[in-house]
């Protein structure tokens, strides 16, 4: 018989208990302990949960109060000096100033963070540990071996989580010399022999091992380290029995190794890669238990449960019944918590989904299923009754968007003349001077439009109302831009509250959450929309206010839309067809609305793909098909104008030497991009590739509260000017406004402008 288990909770709360206590402590008004006791009643209460779920396998040392590779970090010693750690448990104060930067103790000085970045190819950000070279790591203190010993004092057997050495180490920078990551591994280690054999100690019998690096393309020396980590762990502590745990992907060319690794047991993701599964079993040590992730742990659709029996009774027919478990595929951190808080939901849409919670019982289902499937009969035909539903819903399934999608042709991707050609047209139409200035789109949100809008949803407020607020908003925004002086205005954005969202709820085949809440870094939480069914546009989305803000001025405004690769990335995705069908459909609503906005006399439209880059599969043989989608999404979003309409687009975070050729042939007019933190090192790209269209380099970093200085600024800029041609160069912040306060992005603005005017005087006298 099957053994039910999970990999990994939300830590998060129902009612985000975690989010609300650490901002009270960072705010000074809850203390450690306040803090500690929530941490404490969520984990009870989530290994509880677990427990009557039916599973048998509850992981514990997955809580976090910020992130659990910074955890690792910490617990191994990899502390920066910085932190002033001086040996023992490292302070709560240290540990958050680690993670958000700040006083490392009272009275100190404050230190930047470590750096973050996204986990894999999920929403979800880890910190960067940061090494040294001849880093020496040591136990400082085993918060695995505490969390293991309060479930067990609660009369829960938990089946401890420690990230893997090697992924550890993969995901680390090295500071201070040139050595590879995977050089410290013999010293590292030790370390983790140390909090292994202290679990062992206090009575542990399993472990599980998270390897999620065993999805990417590895080098052969990352293998080798695998082979030399688990040989050493298994020998330090032979009476521990290691699951050793991968997910986000197939193990590809890595199979081979890992399956030859001395561990008790491998767990693999067989939502993502279900055709590995029976390779897997071949090639699976003998004795070694293999733990099937056969419920979708990325994603919030209900699982075809007789169909994942069918797997699961297969790997017990192959390896005996008492060598399989079953679980999700990764831990639940990238799913809301439950379905229970969903009552607006569309009931159809609903019996669709599973979150975290859904998900434990379909995995203690499908665990029970292996022993008496007559006990769970009903469930699994619910199960496939929802799934046959599903698949024949007229709901999903629209026609009309399917047939339009498989004519679109050639010719509709292209905007025919080159860039070189639409220039001048452009500038003929729009008018501006050299050097450009704009902003990337949204302005502060303030407290009353904030407020405005909770009203507006208790009925407190009628929709005029609220409409009355927007326009003013807008109208003030539009004066204030043109009071400092810049180009190209924007209409501030006051009516959206995430850029996702607010498509996501005008858009057909979309569902919002009430409460699914997902953690993405921190106390930071997001809420993905739900894309369920083929996509259609009813009616214009953004034309309204587009038009009003530019009735407001006679300088160019910028509608402004957000790209359909973000849309995608930011959302929770159909697993019923390819994500490139599903960005085909939500493109051709945004063609729509593009068409829309060109003939409201909006001659300048802005499509942000910020989520572009981050979209990239992990396997780098699947990078050029998923550019060749995504490009293609783009233009099929922006390749319908005519010459004289210019097209933006807007990216963050990113690093652009891997996808140069992509960002070429998205052939926007004007590419506005972060980069005033790299000094426009960044740019260099772009001049040794030879990029034709225009570029915006951000020139001042809004991420920071601090206000840079029309030279700090003039300096940028010429330097862009160095990199590329004068006459390519725009001038805008790095992203959009919404989290900055007026008193930062009036003087920084009128600042920004001078730069501009300083730079385009300087060039025009200069000698010819
Ligand atoms: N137009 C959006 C804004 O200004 C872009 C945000 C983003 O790139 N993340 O807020
Ligand atoms: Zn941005």
């Amino acid at each position: 018989m099957a053994t039910a288990g999970n990999l990994g909770f939300p830590r998060i709360g129902a009612g985000r208990e975690l989010k609300w206590a650490l901002e009270r402590h960072w705010a000074g008004t809850a203390t450690a302990a306040e803090l500690e006791a929530v941490g404490r009643t969520l984990r009870q209460r989530h290994w509880t949960q677990q427990r009557d779920a039916g599973i048998q396998h509850i992981p514990v040392g997955d809580f976090s109060y910020y992130d659990q590779v910074l955890d690792t970090a910490v617990m191994v010693g990899a502390i920066p000096a910085r932190f002033g750690w001086a040996g023992g448990r490292l302070p709560l104060e240290a540990y958050f100033a680690m993670a958000r930067g700040g006083a490392p103790a009272p009275g100190a000085e404050p230190v930047a963070a470590l750096e973050m970045t996204k986990w894999f190819d999920t929403n979800y950000h880890y910190l960067v540990p940061e090494l040294v070279a001849g880093q020496a790591f040591q136990l400082t203190h085993n918060r695995l071996l505490d969390q293991y010993l309060e479930a067990r004092a609660l009369g829960v057997e938990g089946r401890p989580v420690l990230l893997g050495p090697v992924t550890f180490l993969l995901l680390s920078k090295v500071r201070a010399g040139a050595a590879q990551p995977l050089e410290l591994l013999p010293t590292l280690l030790p370390v983790y022999a140390a909090i292994l054999g202290e679990l062992r100690a206090a009575g542990a019998a399993w472990i599980q091992i998270d390897e999620p690096c065993l999805a990417l393309d590895l080098p052969v020396a990352a293998l080798e380290a695998l082979t030399r980590a688990y040989q050493e762990l298994t020998a330090a502590v032979p009476e521990l029995r290691l699951l050793l745990a991968t997910y986000f992907g197939g193990l590809g060319a890595n199979l081979g190794t890992v399956c030859e690794l001395p561990v008790a047991g491998l767990h693999v993701d067989a939502v993502r890669a279900p055709g590995e599964v029976p390779r897997v079993l071949e090639a699976l040590q003998d004795h070694a238990v293999l733990s099937l992730g056969l419920v979708d742990g990325r994603n919030v659709w209900r699982t075809d449960l007789p169909a994942a029996l069918a797997t699961l009774e297969a790997a017990e027919a192959h390896l005996g019944a008492d060598r399989v478990q079953v679980a999700p595929s990764c831990s639940l951190l990238h799913v809301p918590l439950s379905l229970a808080a969903e009552t607006a939901l569309d009931p159809a849409v609903r019996s669709w989904l599973a979150f975290a919670g859904e998900k434990l019982e379909e995995v203690a289902c499908l665990a029970q299923a292996t022993r008496d499937r007559a006990a769970v009969e009903d469930r699994l035909a619910a199960a496939a009754a929802a799934a046959a539903q599903r698949r024949d819903s007229t709901a999903v399934h629209d026609p009309q968007v399917a047939a339009r999608l498989a004519a679109v042709s050639p010719a509709d991707l292209s905007r025919g003349r080159s860039h070189a050609e639409r220039g001048p047209v452009q500038a003929a139409a729009l008018g501006l001077p050299q050097l450009p200035t704009t902003t990337i789109g949204s302005f502060p949100q303030t407290a009353e439009l904030r407020q405005a809008r909770v009203r507006l949803r208790r009925g407190e407020l009628t929709p005029e109302a609220y409409d009355t607020l927007v326009a003013e908003a807008i109208a003030a925004v539009i004066q204030f831009q043109e009071t400092v002086g810049l180009d190209v205005l924007v209409h501030g954005e006051p009516e959206r509250t995430d850029m996702v969202e607010f498509f996501a709820a005008q858009l057909q085949g979309f569902a919002l959450t009430a409460g699914g809440w997902v953690q993405s870094y921190g106390s930071r939480c997001v809420r993905p929309p739900i894309i369920y069914g083929d996509v259609s546009r009813p009616r214009p989305m953004t034309v309204r206010w587009a038009e009003y803000a530019q009735s407001r001025t006679r300088r160019p405004v910028k509608g402004m839309l957000t790209g359909p690769v973000t849309i995608l990335q930011w959302a929770f995705v159909r697993d019923d067809q390819p994500r490139a069908t599903t960005a085909g459909q939500i493109a051709l609503a945004l063609r729509d609305e593009v068409a829309d906005l060109e003939r409201a006399g909006i001659r300048i439209i802005q499509v942000d793909e910020p989520a572009l880059r981050e979209g990239l599969p992990l396997r780098r043989a699947d990078q050029p098909p998923y550019l060749r989608w995504a490009v293609d999404a783009f233009r099929l979003v922006t390749a319908g104008v005519a010459d004289g309409t210019q097209v933006h687009t807007h990216m963050c975070y990113s690093e652009f030497n891997d996808i140069l050729g992509a960002i070429r042939e998205m052939d926007a007019d004007v590419l506005a991009i972060e980069s005033s933190r790299s000094q426009m090192e960044l740019l260099g790209v772009f001049r040794r590739d030879g990029y034709p269209n225009a570029v915006g380099p951000g020139i001042w970093d809004i991420h920071s509260p601090r206000v840079p200085s029309t030279e700090e600024m003039t300096d940028l800029l010429e330097r862009a000017c160095q990199v590329l041609r004068p006459e390519q160069v725009w001038v805008n912040p790095d992203c959009g406004l919404k989290t900055r306060a007026w008193a930062e992005v009036e003087p920084a603005l009128r600042n920004m402008v001078a730069a501009a005017r300083e730079v385009a005087r300087r060039r025009a006298t200069l000698p010819v």
